[in-house]
């Protein structure tokens, strides 16, 4: 079991079989500790891919980004999911279907900031049905810039986001991936790196 699974099993609740709780160190109150511990992570697990650029999505998914863009040594750009008064030159924006919400929304970056012959890791907290992950490759590659690969927090495997993603030839790296849940307990996917 590596750090970050140890982490979901102490304080990670299980609101039902489909959704996780993590406002003790990642949705709601964050830990910088365990961030800086995510972006040296994802550092490793990408550092032969030439990332240029970290692409997130606000809100929850900036600050393992900022980690990882601290330990990579690149810029973090994250997706907005509100229209910004300051926000409207050269927008790149992308449809997003939410999984904990049940709602379509859209999000959208400025062109300005992601150029084309940039290579982007993509970082968000949770992979679900991969609707967040895809959004964000779209607005990468709107904007002509390639996907290095797919970075992830917390997985749960049980669900098809990894699957499509990968169908979709992307390179994903989940810190934990969650086999199955319930209210007796939570069980990771074997074999994951310690
Ligand atoms: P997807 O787009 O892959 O279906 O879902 C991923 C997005 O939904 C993430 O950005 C995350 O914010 C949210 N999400 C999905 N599943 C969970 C969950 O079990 N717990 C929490 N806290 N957020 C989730």
């Amino acid at each position: 079991m590596n750090f970050l699974e140890k982490r979901i099993l102490q304080e990670g609740i299980v609101l039902s079989d489909t959704v996780l709780k993590v406002d003790a160190f990642l949705n709601h109150q964050i830990d910088p500790l365990l961030m800086k511990e995510i972006g040296a992570e994802f550092a490793e697990r990408f550092k032969e891919d030439g990332v240029t650029k970290i692409l997130t999505i606000e809100s929850s998914g900036i600050a393992p980004a900022v980690f990882a863009g601290l330990a990579l040594g690149v810029p973090v750009l994250f997706a907005r999911k509100k229209k910004s008064l300051t926000l409207h030159e050269g927008l790149l924006t992308s449809k997003v279907f939410s999984f904990t919400k049940q709602e379509e929304s859209e999000i959208s970056i400025s062109s300005k900031f992601l150029r084309r012959n940039e290579r982007v890791l993509i970082i968000d907290d949770f992979l679900a049905h991969g609707e967040a992950a895809s959004a964000l490759c779209e607005l990468a590659e709107n904007a002509g810039a390639a996907v290095a690969g797919i970075g992830i927090v917390i997985e749960k495997s049980f669900q098809q986001g990894r699957e499509k993603l990968e169908q979709e030839g992307y390179k994903i790296e989940s810190i934990a991936r969650i086999q199955s849940m319930n209210e007796n307990g939570i069980q990771f996917v074997c074999g994951e790196k310690e």
